[in-house]
């Protein structure tokens, strides 16, 4: 099928393209790899009076590290984070989820913005912004607001951005480098959204835990941190019955959906093993 007809703007500015967004009050979209908003437009799923492309915009696709935080302009193509050596030095956890999305045709051109932009409950990225409790910047009318990831996210493919606003960077805290990390997901196949994903960081001091972060993709309507599991392990330790106490508690939390992939049930069992194995994986690495 081929999209309902539709404007196209391909603006030289973040400015020009907000005043874009600004003047279809809501009816717009921004283009950015087009991976998914294409399809949904050639299926007609969604069909909005215009495009404002982003692809012409200078200087926002970059990869800054600074001060403990990695800085990513969103045009920054998922490939170029894949192979980024800043990525690879800094925020090793990263390049190991960026691996995980979908085929290289499709990571060539999709980009960080956009992967946050549409919040599918299954990506990587958002789980990768929950669990390094990342921040986005975002351009509206008034000038720049900054989002934290607890906030960013509202449900399936809803997020707190207004119609009117560009995120346009993400700001991911580079974790201490004696942490440990891993993602660990299920999909049928490889390149296949996740029917559930988990990434675990882990930071020891000693026989203690200091720091556990464990963030889901898939198990539910978005991205969520596992809090109730983080605390077992940074009260109990990273010896294996904490880390089953922290399995079960994932399992617990998470409030997946049943649909075509598989049953709620069986998301919820892969929730508790996925964890369990992201946490040893994480605990051998230090
Ligand atoms: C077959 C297939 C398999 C896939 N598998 C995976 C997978 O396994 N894991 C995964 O994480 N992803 C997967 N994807 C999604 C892909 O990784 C892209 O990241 C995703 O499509 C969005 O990125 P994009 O740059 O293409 O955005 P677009 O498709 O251009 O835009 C997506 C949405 O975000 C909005 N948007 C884009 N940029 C911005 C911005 N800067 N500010 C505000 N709004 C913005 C757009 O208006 C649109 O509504 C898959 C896609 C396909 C088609």
């Amino acid at each position: 099928m081929k999209p309902a007809k539709f404007d196209y703007h391909s603006p030289t500015t973040l400015e020009a393209a907000v005043a874009l967004l600004h003047d279809y009050k809501g009816d717009a979209r921004l283009l950015a790899g087009g991976q998914s908003l294409l399809p949904l437009m050639n299926f007609r799923l969604i069909t909005p009076a215009a495009l404002v492309d982003l692809n012409r915009i200078p200087d926002i696709a970059y990869i800054r590290a600074d001060d403990g935080i990695l800085h990513i302009g969103a045009m920054t193509r998922h490939r170029a984070l894949e192979f980024s050596p800043i990525v690879a030095g800094r925020l090793p956890v990263l390049t190991e989820a960026i691996k995980l999305v979908a085929h290289l045709p499709i990571r060539s051109r999709g980009t960080i913005g956009g992967s946050l932009a549409l919040a599918d409950p299954a990506a990587e990225l958002p789980m990768l912004l929950q669990v390094l409790e990342g921040e986005v910047v975002a351009q509206g009318p008034n000038g720049t607001r900054v989002i934290k990831a607890a906030d960013l996210f509202e449900g399936i493919m809803t997020t707190t951005l207004a119609a009117d606003e560009i995120l346009c960077e993400v700001r991911l805290p580079t974790p201490s480098p004696n942490a440990g990390f891993a993602v660990e997901e299920y999909a049928r196949r490889r390149g296949d959204f996740a029917i559930a994903a988990v990434t675990a960081i882990v930071e020891r001091a000693g026989a203690q835990c200091k720091k556990a972060r464990l963030a889901t993709a898939g198990v539910g309507a978005m991205s969520i941190r596992l809090t109730a599991a983080e605390a077992v392990l940074e009260g109990s330790g990273l010896e294996d019955e904490a880390i089953d106490g922290a399995a079960a508690k994932a399992a617990d939390q998470v409030s997946p959906q049943t649909d075509i992939h598989a049953t709620a049930d069986y998301r919820r069992h892969l929730t508790g093993i996925l964890t369990a194995r992201a946490l040893r994986r994480a605990r051998s690495m230090h």
